[in-house]
């Protein structure tokens, strides 16, 4: 088998003359002969890129289209939404995995050897289940905090510290703020404060990816939309949204690990370095590729430890 691995548009992978291309944000270089989404983070797809080969089978699972689909116009034809874990695809063969970093994410194991991790959360959360570490001869990684900047404290410390502000916020101004990613962190914390029994109010977009999680079957309840009858409560609102509010608001993110401010907690739906390492440790493989965020930075402690690792990014 002969195999290329580069980044153009997304990640292209091409394996004896066919091309796979993962997590496209760009048009690739290439045609495509199969299109694979990780996930549905705005920063893993291109609406027009996945609508723009329209015979090119596009593979995603069910939960990654349904919240993909809920604010696209997707395409129709040639979508394979992967309910089971193994496929064989223009004689490529494809298995995936959970990620445990949103909804519906997956790790991609391809033709037997090729690991792609998707965004990746190796820890235990209050919601899914920690990924298996995949073994692989060739591994794609993402590095989104693959730098000793973004080693994370344990998350039932964090849980702890964010639910102690919570209360304390709540108590002082009858109004706690939160401000995490959605979907993803913001949803691992609707179930987290579902636990304290106060009224938990959730901006429009966190709301309905609330429902999304919950008609996949995520067990997440006790939560309203923001309306002009709430009340006191616990209120979550995208991330993107905080920024004028520093000083009032709680930060939730993994970018909150070089803040000072004990408002900013920094859990993370992503793996921290040392998670990231370990990953690479368990699945052994030949050669990495790492890509994402802190890309350039991994690879070189990678290279550091004896691995053949090189960058993508
Ligand atoms: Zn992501």
């Amino acid at each position: 088998m002969s195999t290329k691995i580069v980044y153009s548009g997304g990640i292209g992978i091409n394996i004896d003359g066919k091309w796979v291309l993962l997590d496209p944000i760009k048009m690739p270089s290439f045609k495509p002969d199969i299109i694979i989404v990780s996930h549905a983070h705005r920063d893993h797809y291109n609406i027009r890129v996945l609508n723009a080969f329209p015979n090119v089978p596009l593979i995603l699972s069910n939960e990654t289209y349904s919240l993909i689909a809920r604010s696209n116009k997707l395409r129709s034809e040639d979508i394979i939404k992967t309910e089971e874990s193994y496929m064989e695809v223009n004689s490529i063969s494809l298995e995936f995995f959970d990620a445990n970093h949103i909804l519906g994410s997956r790790q991609i194991l391809i033709n037997g050897e090729i690991v792609y991790t998707g965004d990746i959360c190796l820890e235990k959360r209050i919601i899914f289940k920690p990924p298996e570490i995949l073994k692989a001869e060739i591994l794609i990684i993402e590095a989104t905090y693959g730098n000793p900047l973004y080693i994370f404290p344990e998350r039932k410390i964090l849980y702890r510290q964010l639910l102690k502000k919570v209360i304390k916020d709540y108590f002082d101004r009858g109004k706690a703020v939160v401000y995490a990613r959605s979907p993803g962190v913001a949803q691992e914390l609707i179930k987290l404060f579902s636990k304290l029994r106060v009224s938990i109010y959730a901006h429009r977009t966190v709301y309905a990816h609330t429902q999304i999680y919950t008609e996949n079957g995520c067990e997440i309840t006790q939560y309203k939309i923001i309306d002009s009858s709430s009340e006191e409560g616990i209120y979550i609102y995208p991330i993107w949204m905080g920024k004028n509010d520093i000083g009032n608001g709680i930060f939730v993110t993994g970018w909150a690990a070089v803040e000072k401010d004990e408002r900013f907690i920094p859990l993370s739906s992503h793996s921290g370095l040392n998670m990231l390492l370990a990953y690479v440790n368990t699945s052994n493989p030949q050669k990495i590729y790492t890509v994402y965020g802190y890309a350039r930075n991994f690879s070189a402690i990678l290279k550091q430890q004896g691995y053949d690792a090189e960058s993508l990014w």
